[in-house]
């Protein structure tokens, strides 16, 4: 349901909603406070996204060392749990070669 159009006054400006709201009817340039709101929203969530992508790489990092100790303390069971990983691979894999053995 779309909603009423507010009137200038009434915009809250200084924030997203009154960014937007300049944006989606542009009767009237976006006005400063407004400017400022959507740089400072833009910058944060650059910022926070910096932020969730270095904790995302260490948490990998953290993982394969230890996935590398674990295969260093029960060689055997890590392979064959590998293996049957790999096979889920593979038989997910888009059909692209043709003449493998067996
Ligand atoms: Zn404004």
């Amino acid at each position: 349901m779309p909603r009423p159009r507010l009137e200038l006054d009434e915009v809250p400006h200084g924030t997203l909603a009154g960014y937007d709201w300049h944006k989606r009817w542009g009767v009237q340039e976006v006005c400063e406070a407004c400017a400022k709101a959507k740089r400072d929203y833009s910058r944060n969530y650059a910022r926070d996204k910096r932020k969730r992508e270095r904790a995302e790489a260490l948490r990998k990092a953290a993982w394969q060392r230890a996935c590398s100790r674990l295969a260093e303390r029960h060689p055997v069971e890590f392979r064959e749990i590998l293996m049957e990983e790999m096979r889920g691979v593979e038989l997910n894999l888009p059909p692209e070669h043709e003449g493998d053995e067996g």
